[in-house]
């Protein structure tokens, strides 16, 4: 038994499906997962001593690589002087303004600790603000795991083909609305049959958690002047896209001005942060200025603020963004080359460093076209990747991360592997 199995079997005992999140068990792909004992750059080794070219990053935080000298030495500094106070701090004011410099429309924001937070206080604050309760999402977006935005959720649900969630209650769900990616016209008609009662949309601008899924050209602007046109607030939940796509997230991108953003991963560094804020009329209604109320006991965590401050000025130093394109494009190509002469029908989206390769011939424009992929095929890819030491994210419907950190080595490895899987047959 390998020191994985090991630890798999001492974990199910004590951890429901030996995992503290459930893609991390490998059910969708089969096998059993590797544990990790340590990474660096762009490689982690399992306890086993097997080594990895990831793409994992942590599920997209990693993007200047895994333990960073420079990110390590700012958390080492900050943990040096305490690790919470449950009182302000000046690196909660520094991380502040260095994200509203970097996401404009953040004219007010608060801290908190995971995307799912960020997510469930941004809703709460829409409905507070509009005085309206119901919300729209997409169907196949993920905005983490609050009650009422579990319906149709993608990736981890969607893998499990789990209608939404067991232990949601009717009530919590009754005022979530779903609509297919990239359909303007069936947004439209939503927000008709429901006048006056849609207190916001939320959206992932390029949704990664039903595999990368592109915008459709004009649509974000679309959704922005529906909301302007019904009342409802653009929640842009860029936990995802944000510092990833650009420095200033997919909103930079497709010039976009959303009444209110979400962030996380990225922003964080690595350690548990994230963000919602957007309009100062809007963020005005939060306690203490406001009637609605939202709270942390690790919210703005110094150790946190000090790993995503590190990180967002590593990511500003000139190039960046140039060159996590160029090692992501040389990926892509490579492994669409590779499959095509496998013959092996493949549909790559790929938007700057996150992408998905779609085992099926056809367009992926919504969850519906995602959901054609062969996926015991993608199964057969990822094992086959894992065990010639390329780590994946284990679902088809996953958005694969490249970093500062993937370098010429690591991108020749990894298509040298998918020669190898290729060949021996998916
Ligand atoms: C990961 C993710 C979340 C949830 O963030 P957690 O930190 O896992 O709670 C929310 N929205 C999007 C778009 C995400 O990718």
């Amino acid at each position: 038994m390998s020191r994985s199995e090991e630890l798999f079997a001492r974990a199910q005992k004590l951890l429901p499906g030996g995992v503290n999140s459930p893609v991390r068990a490998y059910r969708a792909v089969g096998g059993k997962p590797v544990f990790v004992a340590r990474a660096k750059g762009a490689r982690v080794w399992d306890v086993d001593g097997r080594e990895y070219v990831d793409y994992v990053g942590s599920w997209g935080p990693m993007i200047v690589g895994h333990a960073h000298d420079e990110v390590l030495a700012a958390v080492h500094e900050a943990a040096a002087r305490g690790t919470s106070f449950g009182a302000p701090t000046e690196l909660e004011v520094d991380f502040a303004e260095t994200v509203n410099a970097a996401v404009p429309s953040l004219h007010m924001m608060r801290c908190v600790s995971s995307g799912t937070e960020a997510t469930m206080s941004a809703l709460r604050v829409a409905r507070g603000f509009t005085g309206r309760a119901k919300v729209i999402k997409i169907d196949g977006g993920y905005h983490g795991h609050a009650d009422c935005l579990l319906a149709d959720a993608g990736s981890g649900v969607a893998t499990f083909g789990i209608p939404g969630s067991a232990g949601v209650p009717a009530g919590a769900a009754r005022d979530t609305l779903t609509v297919a990616w990239n359909d303007l016209e069936a947004m439209r008609a939503l927000l008709v049959a429901n006048p006056g009662e849609v207190a916001c949309i939320i959206v992932e601008p390029i949704p990664g958690n039903m595999g990368v899924v592109p915008p459709a050209p004009g649509y974000l602007a679309g959704l922005g002047a529906l909301c302007a046109e019904h009342g409802a607030i653009l929640i842009i939940d860029e936990v995802m896209t944000g510092f990833r796509v650009a420095y200033g997230g997919a909103q930079a991108l497709y010039g976009l001005v959303p009444d209110m953003t979400c962030l996380g991963k990225v922003v964080g560094g690595g350690l548990p942060a994230a963000v919602y804020g957007g309009r100062a009329d809007i963020m005005a209604k939060i306690a203490p200025l406001g009637p609605v109320y939202q709270a942390g006991t690790l919210s703005g965590n110094p150790l946190a603020m000090a790993a995503g401050l590190k990180t967002l000025e590593l990511l500003r130093r000139p190039g960046t963004y140039q060159q996590l394109e160029a090692t992501s494009a040389r990926l892509c190509d490579g492994l669409g080359a590779i499959l095509r002469e496998g013959g092996i029908e493949h549909t790559t989206n790929r938007v700057g460093s996150m992408w998905t390769t779609f085992f099926q011939p056809g367009a992926v424009t919504d969850y519906a076209s995602a959901k054609r992929s062969d996926t015991a095929r993608f199964g057969r890819f990822f094992r086959g990747m894992l065990e010639h030491g390329v780590l994946l994210a284990p679902s088809q419907y996953e958005a694969g991360f490249v970093g500062l950190a993937h370098g010429d080595a690591e991108i020749t490895r990894t298509l040298e592997a998918a020669r190898a899987v290729v060949k021996a047959g998916i």
